[in-house]
């Protein structure tokens, strides 16, 4: 099935600080680590590795940014998607919920530097996010969480009335949390900038380059790339909601569903003035979430998730546009130029998946919608494991590919999911709960 290519119509295609412009894999040849997927998790292990000397190939069936990381929302929120301490506590035992937290709570930070080190020009602003709650159910688990999050060094402010309505310019929402530590980026220029960044050092980047069979050898792994082979110590597979026949173990530990977002042009003067005043990005608690924020140049995002989150060209955008007008009645009227999607990696339990399923091959995927940061921590962790550090060490507990609970959840049943959540959420929102 011809999958959805949107990257073009996307506000970032037009708005890009400096696209990579790569050419496709013409030779066989070899390296330490092969990375399939040149998105942000497997740029940074790219970029980490040939720091630290690796000989590394990428490849991407389309190119630097065309998955989800050229494509998303552009907010860098340093949460997981698992809200309570306690979940996360009894999903991943006392060793772990500390590294994770760790991780999570220091993911925006941790972003934040990197683009500073690297000097990428990707419009990086840490000016928050704000997190508002649906219904009155949310927004108890909101104030209990930030809450419960503060005796872990979490700054979420719990906020409502007044304070919340002028922050997000929104009617609807009466109560959320800010965090602080939040913010956003241009998604494509900062994955096309890591990519500079890692070829400067090194390593070798092929776009239109899609790895068709791994096998693996006594002397390690070969890539078939169309009539070329990649010859690798080790593999890392980075390729998240686009993971498919090339691993189905792999692929099978997640499901893949389409989010999908719009841009306006320049609006009209004073349009904007009360929506998002100091700069935040907005996302809500409903299970099909809203994502927006401002941009410069008067220019408004919106986000959702597409109707049906299967191949084939998402569908929702007039849906979409209603939300927009319902959420933000400002922007009623507004001309939405750009619509576009992408595909995300949702998992059971909500986690990120580190995997290693035989020896020298590695995947990380799963971020929940929560990618920008959390992808960026997944490939620094993907990164030290190549170069030898032990699997036991690391913030993301190492778990096995093919769970069964999940692998019958296929995409069809994603979309219809989609609908069900829409309407849980709308009657929660009805019915004040
Ligand atoms: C519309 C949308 C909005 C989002 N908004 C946000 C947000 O605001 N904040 C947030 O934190 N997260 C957000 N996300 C999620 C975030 O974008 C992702 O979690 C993150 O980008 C995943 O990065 P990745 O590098 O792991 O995968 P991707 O960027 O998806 O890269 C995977 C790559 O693998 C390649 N590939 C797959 N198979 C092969 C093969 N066989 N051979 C070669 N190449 C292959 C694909 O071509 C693709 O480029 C959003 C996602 C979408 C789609």
């Amino acid at each position: 099935m011809k999958r959805y290519d949107g990257t073009d119509d996307s506000l970032w295609a037009a708005t890009v600080s400096r696209r990579y412009a790569g050419t496709a894999l013409a030779e066989s040849l070899s390296c330490d680590v092969a990375i399939v997927g040149a998105g942000f998790t497997g740029m940074r292990a790219a970029l980490d590795l040939v720091e630290a000397g690796a000989r590394v190939a990428v490849v991407d069936a389309g190119g630097v940014g065309w998955g989800a990381s050229g494509r998303n929302g552009g907010q860098v929120n340093p949460m997981l998607p698992v809200f309570e301490p306690n979940d996360l506590l009894k999903a991943v035992g006392a060793t772990y919920f500390e590294r994770l937290a760790e991780v999570s709570l220091g993911s925006a930070d941790a972003a934040f530097d990197l683009i500073r080190k690297y000097q990428i020009d990707c419009d990086a602003r840490q000016k928050g996010w704000l997190r508002v709650d649906h219904c009155p159910k949310a927004r108890a688990r909101s104030r209990r969480g930030a809450a419960l999050w503060a005796e872990y060094g979490a700054d979420f402010r719990y906020l409502d009335g007044d304070d919340l309505k002028r922050l997000s310019g929104s009617p609807l929402y009466e109560s959320g949390i800010l965090v602080p530590k939040g913010g956003a980026v241009q998604p494509l220029s900062l994955v096309c900038g890591l990519a500079y960044a890692a070829e400067a050092r090194g390593a070798r980047i092929f776009e239109r380059t899609a790895v068709s069979k791994l096998e693996r050898g006594p002397g390690g792994w070969t890539l078939h790339c169309g009539p070329h082979r990649i010859a690798a110590a080790q593999v890392i597979l980075a390729t998240n909601g686009y993971s498919g026949a090339l691993r189905p173990d792999i692929a099978r530990t997640m499901v893949s569903v389409t989010p999908i977002q719009m841009g306006t042009d320049t609006l009209p003067d004073g349009v904007l003035d009360s929506i998002l005043p100091e700069g935040q990005t907005i996302a809500d608690t409903r299970r099909v979430i809203m994502y927006s924020r401002r941009e410069p140049q008067q220019r408004f995002v919106y986000g959702g998730a597409s109707l049906m989150g299967f191949g084939g060209k998402p569908v929702g955008f007039e849906t979409l546009r209603r939300d927009a007008e319902r959420t933000f009645p400002q922007l009623k009227g507004a001309a939405w130029r750009w619509r576009w999607g992408g595909r995300i990696a949702l998992t059971e339990d909500r986690l990120p998946r580190f995997m290693e399923p035989e020896p020298g091959l590695l995947s990380g995927l799963g971020y929940n919608g929560r990618g920008v940061a959390m992808s960026l921590a997944m490939g620094k962790s993907l990164a030290e494991r190549a170069l030898g550090k032990p699997a036991e060490d690391l913030p993301f507990p190492v778990v096995p590919t093919d769970p069964h609970a999940f692998k019958r959840l296929q995409e069809f049943g994603a979309g219809i999911a989609v609908i069900a959540m829409r309407a849980a959420d709308a009657m929660e929102r009805r019915a004040g709960r």
